[in-house]
């Protein structure tokens, strides 16, 4: 069901969804708005019972982007005191610090955070809007992080127009959705992004749940009612894809879209996704008759909601052993990103063609993009999917001119890995890659998981080991099967010759004239001595399937 645009009532009043807290965690927060134009949050925590060195320090990553971001250059000077008296604090390293204190008093500590990155892994704050991760806003304090932690996000004094949105339970909040909420511990506080601002709000309920979703900065045409339309059909396809006709594992859940001029990106929370697309990849009440079918930039809005929201599942509750608990202040090193950032885009795509929102053309040609993707690059037969998963940390948030000669993308490579394994499963039994999915959960408990038991319950639904398939699609770096898997599904896979730059082994940028911006290793262009960075002001000799261009300076300058 769909409702008109209006925020969800339980989220923005105090008829909380859980009953009022009389106890004070033990852990507060009181975040502000210190200055929209100096891009500050103010925040104030509050410990009742701190230790006699109460350690506090700020996480440098955050799950679900796997790179060290270093989140406490952000944070102005750190200050703790007790009543009237101040404590030292002693800076034990780059993102922590040690509080001297008396443990029988409340700690109290103040700090501002710096917040002007317009991404869905930090914070941003000006006067149009603002935008908060817990990771990158509010410190760890060690020894309490299984405790109850509350929050409270004051009005901001200059916008009382805005409206704050979060997954977060509230405890008592104001019509506008600020005051205070409360998490059962430290990992639930900082899994609930918190978005402020005029929002566009609608609402629709998906098995039961009901569901939010706030856009900031939507255009006076945006066609509200249809994003909403859409993404109940996304949402209902992926629960019954889990649980069939049962209740999912989540009671409430909140898209956060951020719409800029031109942007793509998304974060999965175990309630709720901090979203950004570009202004143009939104549907629209003025679009032209002919535009009523769905535009290439829409279904890759939908595609995004579709691969945050199975994440909710897949990653969020089953996910890597190695992420039973994290830690905050270093790398997390897991192989399965193949399988959790893999599976869940094969399955982005195909839930909305399960859904009704593509045909089975447009399935195919977002298949076949993907298939280019990892055809087009070299690094595919240096670097196995699992290594690349390992890598994360190292690469794939950091590509450069290499990337695609060193590097295999474990979203894209991970996706036709997901694709093999259904068509064999298919092609050999009665079963599918979906019952492969449903059975980890439930073997997992809807909680960690290992290779093992992805070994484990393949090999129960194949009735054979898939050990060989594992060793050569998820640790090789062998081509993967995909044509003859793809045509013993009655798909006919025509292969086109490439464009004339894939075919030099090239990537240029033209504009005015044409920079390499990646030389492809095994390619014409490498053998021919190119390099990146090189300018291309013409070529002397023929090119594959062209004429020679006439009075031609020799090439690579
Ligand atoms: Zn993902």
């Amino acid at each position: 069901m769909t409702k008109r645009a209006r925020p969800a009532p339980a989220a923005r009043t105090g008829r909380a969804r859980e009953p009022a807290q009389a106890t004070p965690a033990p852990v507060h927060y009181d975040v502000r708005a210190a200055s929209l134009h100096g891009h500050r949050f103010a925040v104030q925590i509050t410990i009742d019972r701190p230790a006699a060195v109460q350690r506090v320090s700020l996480p440098a990553w955050i799950p679900g982007s796997y790179l060290i971001r270093e989140f406490a250059r952000h944070l102005q000077p750190l200050q703790a005191t007790q009543g009237r008296t101040a404590c030292a604090c002693v800076q034990i390293d780059k993102a922590s610090w040690d509080i001297e204190c008396d443990p029988r008093r409340p700690l109290v500590l103040r700090y501002e955070v710096y917040a002007f990155d317009n991404s869905v892994r930090t914070a941003w704050l000006d006067a149009e809007r603002g935008f908060f991760n817990g990771t990158s806003l509010l410190l760890r304090v060690h020894g309490h992080e299984r405790q109850p932690h509350e929050l409270t996000v004051h009005p901001v004094r200059q916008r009382r127009d805005w409206q704050l949105a979060t997954a977060m339970a509230p405890v008592a909040v104001d019509a506008q959705g600020f005051g205070r909420y409360r998490a059962a511990d430290y990992d639930e506080l900082v899994d609930h992004p918190v978005e402020m601002g005029t929002l566009w709000s609608g609402t629709f309920t998906a098995a039961g749940v009901p569901h939010r979703f706030v856009v900031a900065g939507a255009p006076a045409a945006f066609d509200g009612e249809r994003l909403l339309r859409d993404t109940q059909k996304i949402c209902e396809t992926a629960i019954r894809f889990w649980h069939g006709a049962r209740r999912p594992p989540h009671d409430r859940y909140l898209f956060m879209l951020n719409v800029v001029h031109e942007g793509y990106g998304g974060l999965e929370h175990r309630a709720s996704t901090a979203l950004i697309c570009g202004r143009a990849d939104l549907p629209r009440h003025d679009a032209p008759a002919d535009a009523a079918r769905v535009g290439d930039g829409y279904v890759t809005l939908l595609g995004l909601i579709s691969h945050e929201y199975f994440h909710t599942w897949n990653v969020k509750r089953l996910r890597p052993a190695e992420f039973e608990r994290y830690d905050y202040q270093s790398e997390n090193y897991t192989r399965l990103l193949w399988f959790f950032e893999g599976f869940t885009s094969y399955y982005d795509d195909l839930l909305l063609r399960r859904a009704g929102l593509l045909d089975d053309a447009g399935y195919l040609k977002l298949l076949t993009k993907t298939a280019n993707q990892v055809l087009q690059a070299p690094g595919r037969q240096v670097q196995s999917v699992a290594q690349a998963s390992f890598d994360a940390w190292l690469r794939y948030y950091r590509p450069d001119e290499n990337t695609p000669n060193s590097t295999v993308s474990y979203y894209t490579k991970g996706a036709l890995v997901a694709l093999c394994f259904d068509l064999t499963l298919r092609h050999e039994t009665e079963h599918t890659l979906d019952d492969a999915m449903r059975a980890l959960w439930r073997r997992c408990r809807g909680g960690p998981m290992t290779e093992g038991d992805f070994a484990a319950v393949m090999a129960e639904l194949g009735g054979r080991s898939f050990a060989r398939e594992i060793a050569d699609w998820v640790h090789g770096t062998a081509e993967l099967p995909l044509k003859a898997q793809l045509e013993s599904q009655g798909v006919k896979v025509l292969e086109e010759p490439s464009q004339l730059a894939q075919t030099l082994g090239l990537r240029v940028a033209e504009n005015g004239g044409i920079t390499l911006k990646v030389v492809l290793d095994g390619g014409p262009a490498a053998e021919a001595g190119m390099a990146a960075g090189d300018e291309w002001l013409g070529c002397n000799c023929p090119l594959p399937g062209r004429r020679a261009a006439p009075r031609t300076p020799p090439a690579g300058a």
